[in-house]
C-alpha cells in the first residue's frame, strides 16, 4: 500500500505550496523576490510630465544639497512617506529623515531596500501610479508577518450590508471622455468588477447616478475633493474607502480600451486602472507585491486585470469567500505546469493550499 504523502503528486503540490509560503513571506533565500522586475524604459515623449525631472536624482548620496530636492521631497510628502508638519519648508538637502522616508517607500514598494536613490528607486518613483497615498494603508495587526503585502485602509472600514451584498454603481455623465463611448467605458467597467465578484459575495448592479453606492467619473485638475489632479501620467487615478464610494480618473491620461488601435506612447490601460481603484472602494489599500492589482504604480501601455492571490486573500478576508471561487484554480493558474490533477492529488493538494494560507494569515 503506498502512502499518498509521498506520492509524486503530493511531492509536487507540496513543492509549489512551498514556493508560495516563500513568496509570501519574502525570504532571502529567494532575494530575487525582493529585487524589482526591470522598469519600463520610457521613450523620451513618454516621459511623466510631472515627475520625469526626478530622474536628476540617481545616485545622490546622503548629505548632498541638490537644486529641485525640495519637490522629490514633496513626492515623498504626497504618499505618505515625510511628516506633514514640514511640508511647508522642505530643503533641498539629503538629510536623515529624507533617508528614513527612502527606505520606507523602499520597503512598501517592494524594492531592495538601501536608503539610496539609486536607478530602481528613482525609476519606480517616475512611474506613473495610484494617487491614493500609501500612508492611509494599515497592516491587519496581528494577522501580518513583518512583510507587509496587502493592506487596508485604518480601522479596517469595509461595505456593511446584509450577505449577499449588492453594491451599485454609476457613471458621472457630465464627467466622461469625449474620445471613448460611454458604452466602452461601462464595457471595461463591467469585466473590472465582474473579476472582484468572482472571488467575493458581491454583486455590483449599475443604477442612475443619483442613489448609486459607486460614483466613477472623470476629473481634470482640482476637482474638489482634496486630491487634485495632475495632468499626463503621475496620479493617474484614485478612488476612496468604504464607505464612501467615489472613484475619480484623471481626464488628463491618454484612456485606452485597446492597444491596437489606441497608439499613444503614454496611453494608461481603463481596466487596469479599473480594477485597481475597485479594490479601493472595497476597502483594500496598496499592497507591496509587484504582480498584485493593488500595486500602487502602472506603466503606459501596460495591461494587468488580473487579481492574484494577494489580492484574493486580503478582500476575502474583508467579505469572505464568493462559494464558486476556488483559490486552488488561481494557484494552478499562476503555476507554469501544466500537471494534470486527479483524485490521488486533491487532499494532499488542499492540505498544502490549507496551510498556505494558514501560514499566510496567522504568522
Ligand atoms: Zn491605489
Ligand atoms: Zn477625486
Amino acid at each position: 500500500m503506498r502512502f499518498p504523502f509521498f506520492s509524486y503528486y503530493c511531492y509536487y503540490y507540496s513543492v509549489v505550496g512551498l514556493i508560495y509560503v516563500l513568496l509570501f513571506f519574502q525570504i532571502p533565500a529567494f532575494p530575487a523576490r525582493k529585487i524589482s522586475a526591470p522598469v519600463r524604459v520610457l521613450t523620451a515623449d513618454a516621459y511623466n510630465a510631472t515627475w520625469g525631472n526626478f530622474e536628476k536624482f540617481i545616485d545622490v548620496g546622503k548629505g548632498s544639497r541638490v537644486s529641485g530636492m525640495s519637490e522629490l521631497k514633496q513626492y515623498f510628502h504626497r504618499f505618505g512617506y515625510l511628516s506633514p508638519m514640514k511640508a511647508a519648508s522642505f530643503d533641498d538637502v539629503f538629510d536623515d529623515s529624507f533617508q528614513s522616508a527612502v527606505m520606507k517607500y523602499q520597503e512598501n514598494l517592494g524594492l531592495p531596500v538601501t536608503g539610496k536613490l539609486d536607478s530602481v528607486t528613482i525609476k519606480q518613483i517616475v512611474t506613473p501610479r495610484c494617487g491614493v497615498s500609501d500612508s492611509i494603508a494599515s497592516g491587519a495587526g496581528r494577522w501580518f508577518h513583518i512583510t507587509k503585502h496587502f493592506a487596508y485602509f485604518y480601522g479596517h472600514p469595509r461595505w456593511v450590508k446584509s450577505k449577499p451584498i449588492t453594491l451599485t454603481y454609476a457613471f458621472a455623465e457630465d464627467h466622461l471622455i469625449d474620445y471613448l463611448s460611454l458604452d466602452e467605458i461601462k464595457a471595461v467597467f463591467r469585466r473590472a468588477f465582474s473579476r472582484w465578484e468572482a472571488v467575493i459575495p458581491m454583486n455590483f448592479t449599475e443604477v442612475e447616478h443619483r442613489v448609486a453606492d459607486v460614483r466613477i467619473g472623470f476629473f481634470r485638475g482640482d476637482h474638489g475633493d482634496g486630491e487634485p489632479f495632475d495632468g499626463v501620467l503621475g496620479a493617474l487615478a484614485h478612488a476612496f474607502s468604504p464607505e464612501n464610494g467615489r472613484l475619480h480618473l484623471d481626464a488628463a491620461e491618454t484612456w485606452a480600451v485597446d492597444f491596437k488601435s489606441q497608439k499613444s506612447s503614454v496611453a494608461v490601460d481603463l481596466e487596469s486602472v479599473a480594477t485597481h481603484e475597485i479594490g479601493h472602494v472595497l476597502g483594500l489599500a496598496h499592497s507591496s507585491v509587484k504582480e498584485a492589482i493593488m500595486y500602487p504604480s502602472l506603466s503606459p501601455r501596460t495591461k494587468k486585470v488580473d487579481l492574484r492571490i494577494d489580492d484574493v486573500v486580503g478582500v476575502q478576508a474583508l467579505y469572505g469567500s464568493n462559494p464558486n471561487f476556488k483559490l486552488s484554480s488561481l494557484l494552478e493558474s499562476d503555476s507554469t505546469s501544466n500537471q494534470p490533477v486527479d483524485s490521488r492529488t486533491g487532499s494532499c493538494r488542499w492540505a498544502v493550499l490549507t496551510a498556505t494560507i494558514f501560514l499566510i494569515l496567522w504568522s
